[in-house]
């Protein structure tokens, strides 16, 4: 038997102590202390949160962070970010995630939503980083995509990550209806069916994605793909930001989950800021993603969760759209269930956050104002996956290696 105790943490304004047994929270509250043999965390004042959960990212594109930025789009895909990933080995996917994980661990991110090939050893990084990730089997449709993304390797790669464990949960990840075929769409359908497994994708980033895709099959595109049954209540939706009202209502209907991404919208100039009083009106579950280091450039969450307030209040004109505790809710994955987020609560999985409310821009005011407007990941100061430590006092085991590997990986097919 493991078990950890932490001491001495606030949590809504009160000194608690929680104990974990085994990776689950096993006691919470003012009355908590350590029993004898177990690992003691004195938390001395610090805030006991929620981790954060990254409803869409590429992680391994951490090694692209920067190259080419504020390109129009095609020049950038056909100039830089193909070539480069035609380079990539599975050891480069490899480091590149775990660099991706150092950052989320450093950022209060414990689980998050990964879409990229060589998804095995995106799953071994995410294994040896110590959090949790429902790891995308990737369907590609283009010349060169790895023998392991085409749709036909879509079983057998399912089995393969559902082998890994409690850690690693499996997704189907057909990159989108634009890029894999209708053909390929159902049977993607049809394995999520019946194994029962997510299905995680990109929908209505683009104007124009929606434009070609009435073009292409006379209905827009949250439509096309409920014909094709791949909306329900294990779908996860990237982007959303081209939905319309229908659209929206049709998503609740189904129980599909969309995933936000303000910073990657504004940076790739989508136009529109995604459409979420609507949403909430219909009921629709909403979570927040980063996308890729590619396109955003930062995995931070406390960044973007800030970015993502601000978006909504900028787009409908008025202030109190999406106030600051929402937008934390939605940072955690509370409004997401699908998302896999870890409330406090006895019997949950031990993930938790301690963050110091001693800086400068923690001193005054309420805490998830102060975490949503004012603070930076620097607060983080210690992330706790499953009851072991991740990170104590901003200090990540082995990250230098880590670090110094995805340099080495990122020069190589930058360069
Ligand atoms: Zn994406």
């Amino acid at each position: 038997m493991a078990a950890i105790t932490v001491t001495g943490a606030v949590l809504d304004d009160v000194t608690v102590g929680l104990r974990a047994v085994d990776g689950f929270i096993s006691a919470l509250g003012p009355e908590v202390g350590p029993e004898p043999g177990d690992e003691v965390l004195d938390a001395g004042g610090d805030a006991l949160l929620p981790p954060l959960v990254n409803g869409h990212t590429h992680a391994a594109m951490t090694l692209f962070r920067g190259f080419g930025d504020d390109l129009p789009l095609m020049e950038w895909l056909e100039q830089r970010i193909w070539p480069a990933e035609a380079k990539l080995t599975p050891d480069d996917v490899y480091w590149g995630t775990r660099l991706a994980c150092l950052e989320m661990i450093r950022s209060g991110t414990t689980r998050f939503w990964d879409m990229y090939w060589h998804q095995l050893d995106v799953a071994r990084a995410v294994l040896d980083s110590g959090l949790r990730a429902t790891v995308g089997q990737p369907i590609l449709e283009f010349e060169g995509a790895p023998a392991g993304a085409r749709p036909e390797a879509a079983p057998d790669g399912i089995a393969a990550l559902r082998e890994l464990g409690p850690r690693v949960e499996a997704a189907l990840s057909p990159h989108a209806h634009y890029t894999v075929s209708e053909q390929s769409l159902r049977l993607v359908a049809e394995l999520s069916r019946e194994h029962g497994v997510a299905v995680h994708t990109h929908l209505s980033e683009t104007e124009q994605e929606v434009a070609d895709c009435v073009a292409a099959h006379g209905e827009r595109p949250a439509y096309y793909l409920d014909r094709l049954g791949l909306l329900h209540e294990r779908s996860v939706l990237a982007h959303g930001t081209w939905l319309d009202d229908e659209e929206l209502a049709l998503v609740a209907a189904r129980g599909a989950t969309i995933v936000t991404n303000p910073v990657s919208n504004m940076k790739l100039a989508v136009g529109r800021a995604f459409p979420y009083p609507q949403a909430r009106h219909t009921g629709v579950p909403v979570g927040l993603g980063t996308d890729g280091a590619a396109s955003n450039n930062s995995l931070d969450l406390l960044g973007d969760v800030k970015v993502l307030a601000l978006l909504q209040k900028h787009a409908t004109g008025d202030p109190s759209t999406l106030p600051a505790p929402d937008a934390w809710s939605i940072a955690t994955g509370a409004l997401a269930p699908a998302l896999g987020g870890t409330p406090l609560a006895i019997g949950q999985p031990a993930d938790f956050l301690l963050v110091d409310r001693s800086g400068t821009e923690m001193t005054c005011g309420p805490l998830l104002e102060s975490l949503v407007y004012a603070t930076s990941s620097a607060a983080v100061d210690t992330v706790v996956v499953d009851g072991r430590v991740l990170m104590r006092h901003r200090v990540v085991d082995g990250e230098d290696e880590v670090r110094a590997r995805a340099r080495e990986a990122s020069a190589r097919v930058c360069g």
